[in-house]
């Protein structure tokens, strides 16, 4: 149970936010598993050098681990840029060191591919400067070989030595790599789902009007180009829209308030998305008007079906503390046809409606 809890403490503390809002928690998080694994790496060679007897260089383990250790501290202090600085120094030195020392075969030099994959990973730097140190440590990765190709190592280490030290080297980059990937992947994942989930709160609140919860005049008008795509297409076979107005609205803003007007607008807006569910959409148009398109309907149909929405219209009651509030709507109705385009079927709707207004209101004008 103990070192379940050792563990956690520890995740926390790689995973602990930055400080600083310029700073990447990523970056953060990926130097201080680095140098975690990079502790481990220098005290199984502290013990190589105890146990074994390896060479003296293992030494170097000490003042390494202590300047990982500074890294580390580093990024709880907002000196991301420079830990990773520091990080890249250390591991290049040890490189360098090593390879000079014990030659090609100690294997340390794959570490410049770990450099290779943080720099891109993890810096601020401009693309240019990454990929400017990313040839370079490929330059020198060929440098160090051709190098060793002239000189012999300073050190001969044992075969044991050397085969454990070819181990240490492969696990310890095998194991930065898996987790920076793993690290990496998840964080840009969970940014994508983020962003996609944001990006359908964008498109929601663009497309809704606030108020009725029904869509707003460019939703409307999009589904409407929809539907006539459909009808051009031979989907359906018929289309029509109604442009409905409520009567005398101002009155009942003027008589019981325009708290009472919204409550009003909201109510129609359920009445009418019930009675048009699954068969056509309303859309708030502006104001008290709203515009339904009906895909599959033909004139007749249309004004039999908005004729229906109207009775209920007209039976609703809507409770306002003690009053009781009725409505009426005007409807003009239109069919959709290749011709006429979707701009001249409302244009057309439009003038029924007021057609509808003039004539006394509370009807619907074909
Ligand atoms: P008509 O029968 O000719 O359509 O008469 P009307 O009173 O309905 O039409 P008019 O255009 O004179 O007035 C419409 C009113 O609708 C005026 C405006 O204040 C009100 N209105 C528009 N949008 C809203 C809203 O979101 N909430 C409330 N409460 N009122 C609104
Ligand atoms: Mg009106
Ligand atoms: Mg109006």
């Amino acid at each position: 149970m103990k070192e379940i809890g050792i563990l956690y403490s520890l995740k926390n503390l790689i995973f602990q936010d930055v400080k600083s809002e310029n700073e990447t928690k990523r970056t953060a998080v990926i130097l201080r598993l680095l140098t975690v694994i990079m502790w481990g790496y220098y005290l199984i060679l502290l013990a190589m050098f105890v146990l074994q007897g390896g060479t003296l260089l293992f030494e170097a383990s000490i003042p390494c681990g202590l300047l990982y250790f500074l890294a580390f501290y580093w990024t709880y202090q907002d000196r991301t840029k420079m830990s990773l600085a520091l990080a890249n120094a250390v591991t290049l030195g040890w490189v360098v060191v090593i390879v000079y020392v014990l030659g090609w075969g100690s294997g340390v030099q794959h570490f410049l591919f770990v450099l290779m994959m943080l720099v891109f990973l993890t810096s601020h730097l401009a693309t240019k400067w990454k990929a400017a140190y990313a040839v370079s440590l490929c330059f020198m990765r060929l440098f160090l070989y051709l190098y060793t190709l002239n000189h012999k190592p300073i050190y001969r280490m044992g075969e044991t030595v050397s085969i454990l030290f070819q181990f240490l080297n492969t696990i310890t980059i095998c194991s930065i790599i898996i987790a920076t990937m793993y690290l990496y992947s998840k964080d840009s994942m969970e940014m994508e789902k983020k962003l996609m989930l944001y990006n359908d709160k964008l498109q929601r609140i663009a497309s809704i009007d606030p108020l009725t919860g029904l869509g707003n005049r460019r939703n409307i008008l999009e589904y409407l180009e929809k539907s006539a795509e459909d009808y051009r297409k031979g989907s359906i076979a018929n289309l029509s829209v109604a442009l409905g107005d409520i009567d005398f609205f101002k009155k009942i803003n003027d008589r019981y308030g325009h708290e009472c007007g919204d409550i009003v607008l909201k109510r129609l807006a359920v009445l009418m998305e019930r009675k048009l569910e699954g068969k056509a959409l309303a859309g708030r148009w502006g104001g008290e008007e709203f515009l339904l398109v009906l895909p599959g309907f033909n004139g007749d149909e249309a004004t039999s079906f908005i004729s229906e929405l109207m009775f209920d219209i007209r039976k609703m009651v809507i409770e306002y503390g003690e009053e009781q509030v009725k409505l009426t709507m005007t409807f003009g109705v239109t069919e959709y046809d290749f011709r006429k385009g979707t701009d001249e079927t409302i244009k057309e709707a439009d003038r029924k409606l007021y057609l509808g207004k003039e004539s006394g209101r509370n009807r619907i004008v074909f």
